[in-house]
């Protein structure tokens, strides 16, 4: 049965996040999830082999072509650390995934737009995207309430 959550590493206060810091949510959910074992962490850019810290990067509006800041292409990267993703939460019998909002791997329906200006696009990181492809249901961290909502009705 599949009964367990992937979770962004970075909201779990692991220190994964492009600059070395981490995203950590400090919640009542978070902990007794923990605690009853269904949590999952992962970063899918650490997955791809990228380094901690690692320059910034973003997604070509519109295509799975991601850059750094410095213009290198990491797309293989982010590629790699989603179908590592993909393969953990599969193995591990994941049916929901809590994923950091506007990150190139993890953001859910609004991530930035390969300029680095801040400017938002409406589309998905690259590890968000094939979780939904292979039927995972994502939330963002700013919806859990609705990621609760959901979890409660597939038990
Ligand atoms: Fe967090 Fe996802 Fe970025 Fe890793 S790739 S630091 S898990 S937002």
């Amino acid at each position: 049965r599949e009964r367990k959550i992937l979770i962004s590493a970075c909201l779990m206060g692991e220190n994964v996040k492009y600059d070395g810091g981490n995203n950590a949510l400090h919640v009542k959910m978070l902990e007794a999830w923990k605690e009853q074992g269904v949590l999952v962490p992962l970063c899918p850019e650490v997955l791809g082999g990228l380094s901690v810290p690692r320059p910034p990067c973003e997604v070509l509006e519109g295509t799975n072509t991601v850059v750094c800041k410095s213009g290198e292409d990491v797309s293989e990267a982010f590629a790699k650390g989603a179908r590592e993703s993909l393969k953990i939460a599969q193995e591990e019998g994941v049916c929901m995934a809590i994923l950091k909002a506007r990150s190139p791997s993890c953001g859910k329906d609004v991530i930035y737009d390969g300029t680095f200006t801040s400017t938002r696009v409406n589309d998905s990181g690259i590890t968000c995207k094939l979780l939904r492809e292979n039927g995972i249901a994502v939330f963002s961290e700013e919806e859990l309430a609705l990621a609760e909502a959901f979890w409660r009705q597939k038990g």
